[in-house]
């Protein structure tokens, strides 16, 4: 039985010679070989390709890769075909390393709700090397290295793998999915750079889906100029070769895609698009007007992070010309709650084919007695899930249930929609899908209806922590209760609720203050959420301050 310890926390540990606990980094599920022979210079592969593993890929190398989604259900699940994202990738020169670990299905903030065992990272509280970005690999760190393991930190979820196969650079980029964070959140705990893309504008044909409108797939790398190539388009390749911006791209097969027509309306206009003039490298930041919201600076806020946001903003003032102002987004102290209750909510609805017979692992034990009837999905769906993703669908059973609907489910839609409403106040950009009120702010809660809604508007972007403090250690994080582990994604839901591109790169955060037990320089990830398809101009900006 795994009751009392959440499955999942199987530690892949080993004994060192001094009898010590040591274990490994464990951030790659399944590895795709090396090539034995170079591959002819027509074929050559400009990047490594990580790939988390509730993305479909497919291989024409043995042996071939299982898409697990970290869950024992589905340990030996072979996709018949392969993620959009993917396949556009390799169009580009990607060439896959492997398949990374992460929290079952999505689910989770420290990947360490993985059937194939817990990530952690390599940098130790006490020696966080820090990422070169000019550098193209890390030579001083090896997934083969065994790490103390008391000293070993959360390496932040559910896209873990993804982001420790970045810093150790055994991938030049990564795919995650970020549905409330996946992204953004181990990149800030890494120290590399992860982008969550406007809602709808990558293809999810092929990744298993969490929560549908909130999912999005999302791209790490160690610079944000790598990723502003893949998106927006890129001069990487060889002799200059441009190829086509990803942002570019829709897909029949993913209904929440955009069309092309609706991409060229939300890209009409709009700068770092084609046919739009680009500013020059240094001149990027200029005039531009960045919001700092004052709701982020909650109680929990790590000192050490505190410092570091406004060092950030005080660099975009006095370096780069730009002007910062405070900004107000009172319905953000409510888009934690909203979130835990919708996610869960479709998580239920989507995990629901999970049963023995359509997908996933069966119980042969009671498959085989034809008299247990019903008891098969159980029996089946008992074994198949991690703790974890059970909660979440109770939870989400619950709250759609006709007792509980009206109080959570329905109320929780109406705290997105005031989530959404105050980013479209505060952006000098229109939503271009913004959706007139439908309806009456009298029907809910009376704190959130008066609330003083208004403050300085009309900025570019809005500026905040990715998460409220440093990698906490593995340890700390395994003793720690579901609600507590929640708490890690404050900052980054609301643009996951509004479908907004946001992006996580490094910064330093102040020295003597980080609560993981270092006492060097440790790495906190500084959030930057744009309007919607703001994506270019998001990329340029995270380039230009990184
Ligand atoms: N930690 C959040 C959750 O568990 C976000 C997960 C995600 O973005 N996939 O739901």
């Amino acid at each position: 039985s795994t009751r009392g310890r959440p499955r999942g926390l199987r530690l892949r540990h080993v004994c060192s010679s001094t009898g010590q606990q040591r274990r490994l980094l464990n951030h790659f599920i399944s590895k795709v070989p090396e090539p034995t022979e170079p591959s002819p210079p027509s074929t050559s592969s400009r990047f490594t390709l990580a790939v988390k593993d509730n993305i479909a890929t497919t291989t024409t190398t043995t042996p071939s890769h299982p898409t697990t989604c970290a869950s024992p259900f589905l340990s030996t699940y072979h996709s018949p075909f392969e993620a959009t994202i993917v396949t556009q990738l390799r169009a580009r020169g990607a060439r896959l390393v492997g398949k990374t670990n992460l929290d079952e299905f999505g689910m989770g903030s420290h990947s360490t709700h993985s059937a194939a065992g817990a990530v952690s990272q390599p940098r130790t509280p006490s020696s966080p090397p820090q990422p070169d970005q000019n550098q193209t690999r890390h030579n001083n760190i090896n997934e083969d290295d065994e790490y103390n393991d008391l000293s070993l930190l959360s390496a932040g979820g559910s896209s873990g793998g993804s982001a420790v196969a970045v810093l150790t650079g055994q991938a030049d980029v990564a795919l995650g999915t970020d549905t409330g964070g996946s992204v953004r959140l181990p990149a800030a705990y890494c120290g590399v750079v992860g982008y969550k893309p406007s809602y709808g504008m990558l293809s999810r044909f092929g990744v298993v889906p969490y929560a549908n409108s909130l999912d999005t797939v999302g791209l790490l790398a160690r610079r944000a100029a790598t990723l502003q190539e893949l998106m927006i388009g890129g001069r990487g390749g060889k002799d200059g070769e441009r190829f086509q911006g990803l942002w570019r791209e829709g897909d029949l097969r993913d209904p929440t895609c955009l069309s092309a027509a609706a991409r060229a309306r939300c890209a009409k206009g709009r700068e770092g698009y084609d046919g739009v003039a680009e500013r020059k490298d240094g001149d990027v930041l200029r005039g531009l007007k960045f919001g700092l919201p004052l709701e982020y600076n909650i109680e929990e806020l790590d000192p050490g992070i505190r410092d570091a946001w406004a060092e950030a903003a005080r660099t975009l003032q006095d370096r780069f010309g730009a002007r910062v102002v405070p900004v107000s987004l009172p319905s953000t102290r409510h888009a934690l709650a909203a979130y835990y209750v919708i996610a869960p909510a479709e998580a239920s609805s989507n995990l629901a084919k999970y049963d023995g017979i359509r997908y996933g692992t069966r119980d042969t034990e009671v498959a085989s007695d034809a008299a247990a009837g019903g008891v098969l999905y159980a029996a089946s769906r008992g074994k198949g899930f991690g703790d974890e993703v059970k909660r979440r669908i109770l939870l989400g059973s619950y709250t759609l249930s006709s007792e509980a609907m009206d109080n959570y489910f329905i109320k929780a839609q109406r705290v997105r929609r005031l989530v959404r409403r105050d980013f479209n106040r505060v952006f000098a950009l229109d939503n271009p899908l913004h959706e007139p009120e439908t309806f009456d702010l009298a029907d809910l809660d009376e704190s959130i209806a008066l609330e003083d809604k208004w403050g300085p508007e009309e900025v570019d972007f809005l500026l905040c922590p990715t998460a409220p403090t440093l990698a906490p250690k593995l340890d700390d994080v395994m003793n720690q209760n579901s609600v507590d582990a929640y708490m890690n994604d404050v900052f980054t839901v609301p643009a996951s609720l509004a479908g907004l591109p946001a992006i996580s790169i490094p910064m330093p955060a102040a020295s003597g203050k980080a609560t993981n037990g270092g006492d060097g320089v440790a790495t906190a990830g500084l959030q930057l959420i744009g309007q919607y398809w703001d994506d270019a101009r998001l990329l340029a900006v995270a380039d230009a301050v990184s």
